[in-house]
């Protein structure tokens, strides 16, 4: 699962822009799930089913791998209280820190629709916390990955745990 150099689709369509740095999705190119995302895509489908979002009706799942192999997964947990809920990034994070474990090696969202649906920027500072720059970031829709990115693409020039003089996030 290597994403060096420019974030594109699997087969090279889909490629971003390197003039507008916008993701491009060839939409003549059909979805699929990537083997290399396979066992991401699976478990954050899963938890998608689970999303709790009566109000807006956008069900997201997540799911995060961490140093040790292991993946855990989060979907989206709206509130009636509408700034109460979060996303399903936040879910997968937790569920990840709350079993002893402290980096992040790949992120993987999926979104229905049309639309290419990327982590919001609350998420972005919320996967830096435990994730490095170079950290794959796979954007999917509900037949399989769109675009990867990098997390230094989604969120350039960010403030993390060194900005506060901690080396890195430990486990
Ligand atoms: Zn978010």
């Amino acid at each position: 699962m290597t994403t060096t150099g420019h974030p594109q689709h699997p087969d090279g369509h889909g490629a971003v822009d390197p003039q507008h740095g916008e993701p491009r999705v060839d939409d003549r190119v059909a979805d699929r799930v990537d083997d290399r995302v396979a066992d991401l895509f699976a478990a954050a489908r899963a938890a998608q089913s689970n999303a709790h979002a009566p109000y807006s009706g956008f069900r997201v799942g997540a799911a995060v791998r961490s140093e040790s192999g292991t993946i855990y997964a989060g979907a989206n947990v709206e509130n009636a209280a509408y700034p109460q809920g979060w996303c399903a990034e936040a879910s997968a994070i937790a569920a990840m820190v709350s079993a002893g474990e402290r980096r992040i090696t790949a992120v993987l969202t999926v979104a229905d629709g049309e639309m290419l649906a990327t982590c919001c920027g609350g998420c972005r500072q919320k996967i830096r916390e435990f994730a490095g720059p170079d950290t794959p970031i796979h954007a999917c829709g509900p037949a399989g990955l769109r675009v990867t990115f990098t997390l230094a693409e989604l969120l350039p020039q960010s403030f993390g745990p060194e900005s506060l003089g901690v080396d890195a996030p430990v486990s």
